[in-house]
């Protein structure tokens, strides 16, 4: 294999070239501080590649920056290296396995043994990949030749290089996170900048409805009152059902400005459509009440067997706080119902009464992967709805090991980091009624005594990664 392999058969080819590069290759990229990277050749593809995790854009719109962090060495994940160039671009690139997605275009200088030239680069994570980078043919000057038949035909460098950068312990630092809220009065607002300042961060109010947006151009921005938002570090969306759709758009505004998000936009959309919920929530195999829609009114007769007969719960889709659901106990209410809410153009779903709930729900509270807190409401009497809104009591609840399952489960299926996920207790086990994406702190806090705002920014703190390392440490060596 010694060999050296010229491809003399092509005359496209110059052999006479004396920058010969073969299909892997040690790099260094001086302007970000690397001074040692293994790449893959890969002329196969246009741009080349560069690994970037915790990306952040930075600076004014006429100097866009960008912020990021890069592992060099995939066999030692401690090796961590904070890197900021100039945004040139942000372009949808197709990867190798066919997915697309939006990248920042950085530009910057590569050198290869005592050759440097300047190169543009997009940053993606790697992380899955064996190289960290990938050297495309755009970054190949014409008079450069690729030999993909061998490997470091250039001087052979060493992530032992990076061994002056000092090794800290990543610095827990002062978070800037947006409370999106167009009630800062509220006890949930409340308690979650209390909770926020107590951990050292800075939480800002901001009023959902009152952002506008810039959208294109490669810098995103959030607008309010005249002025652009400053970057978030991290976002918490607590976005009311009356605005769902804007209050969307903003979040995801607000996520492609880099802000890390409580909550995504697309989880808050699958658990505010109902529909969408209910399919998501089978698909898993989580159980929940025999739920009928229909759009037709022919189907009305049908509908209501489906969902068991009577008594049957019928509800507006919209329905918050109980307002919406009525319970049909016979079959001639239930169709007189339905008929009533076609009449008003009125969104419903018709639905199995769960019985042996006995008037009462479970609202269970989840942070990240864990039931932080849970509660039972319990309806007033002669009541079958259990809202605190509607003169329901609570109290604290102990959950089975199935109905912590089945919280967790249907949080992780619709994307929510934070959920509540109420549950009725069936003869069958656990019954899913619906997932909040905004659940409030008042009554859980004060049912179970505990620090659940707490638990949410701690959330926030273990996502957004801290920048340990900058470069700015880095000595070069020569
Ligand atoms: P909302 O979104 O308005 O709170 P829910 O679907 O949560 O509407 O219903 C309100 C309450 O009515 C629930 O908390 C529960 O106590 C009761 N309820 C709702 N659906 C059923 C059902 N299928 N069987 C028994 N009780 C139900
Ligand atoms: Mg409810």
């Amino acid at each position: 294999m010694g060999e050296a392999k010229r491809q003399g058969n092509s005359g496209r080819i110059d052999v006479c070239s004396d920058f010969v590069i073969g299909w892997e290759e040690w790099v260094s990229l001086p302007d970000l501080g690397l001074p040692a990277i293994k790449a893959k050749v890969d002329t196969g593809a246009k741009t080349p590649a560069l690994h970037a995790s915790v990306i952040e854009p930075f600076g004014p719109a006429d100097n866009p920056q960008v912020r990021f962090m890069l592992q060099p060495n995939p066999d030692n994940p401690d090796l961590e290296i904070t890197c900021s160039a100039p945004v040139i671009d942000r372009r949808y690139v197709t990867s190798s396995n066919g997915d697309s997605e939006q990248r920042y275009v950085i530009s910057t200088h590569i050198k290869i043994a005592d050759r440097t030239w300047p190169i543009e680069v997009t940053l993606t994570d790697r992380s899955s990949m064996a190289y960290r980078m990938l050297l495309g043919r755009s970054a190949i000057d014409s008079d450069m030749v690729v030999d993909p038949n061998r490997s470091f035909i250039q001087p052979q460098l060493s992530f032992d290089l990076f061994r002056n950068i000092p090794h800290r312990k990543p610095i827990h630092r002062p978070l800037r996170i947006a409370l999106l809220t167009r009630e800062p009065e509220n006890y949930s607002s409340r308690r979650l900048a209390e909770a926020a300042r107590e951990r050292g961060h800075v939480l800002e109010m901001i009023d959902t409805s009152r952002c506008y947006m810039r959208i294109g151009g490669t810098i995103s921005e959030v607008h309010y009152d005249g002025k652009v938002l400053p970057r978030y570090d991290a976002v918490i969306p607590r976005i009311g059902a009356s605005i769902t759709a804007y209050g969307m758009a903003v979040l995801r505004q607000f996520a492609s400005t880099g802000a890390l998000c409580l909550n995504s936009a697309e989880a808050i959309g699958a658990s505010r459509d109902k529909l969408l919920a209910h399919q998501l929530l089978a698909r898993a195999g989580i159980g929940m009440p025999i739920t009928t829609f229909a759009n037709s009114p022919k189907d009305t007769r049908d509908l209501i067997n489906i969902a068991g007969g009577s008594p049957v719960v019928v509800k507006l889709l919209e329905s918050t706080q109980g307002r919406g659901v009525v319970l049909a106990e016979t079959r001639k209410a239930a169709e007189s119902l339905v008929d009533a809410f076609r009449g008003l153009d009125a969104n419903f779903l018709v639905q199995e009464f769960v019985k042996e709930a006995g008037g009462s729900d479970i609202r269970c509270f989840v942070v990240g992967n864990k039931v932080v807190g849970a509660m039972m409401r319990s309806a007033a009497e002669g009541e079958f709805r259990s809202n605190l809104h509607r003169g329901g009591t609570a109290r604290v609840v102990k959950l089975s090991r199935d109905e912590r399952n089945v919280a967790r489960l249907a949080s992780r299926e619709l994307g929510l980091s934070v959920a509540g996920v109420d549950i009725l207790r069936s003869s069958e086990g656990p019954k899913v009624l619906e997932v909040n994406s905004s659940p409030g702190l008042q009554g859980i806090e004060a049912v179970t005594k505990k620090d659940v705002a707490s638990q949410m920014i701690m959330l926030l703190e273990s996502r957004v990664r801290p920048l340990s390392k900058t470069r700015d440490t880095i000595t070069k060596r020569s």
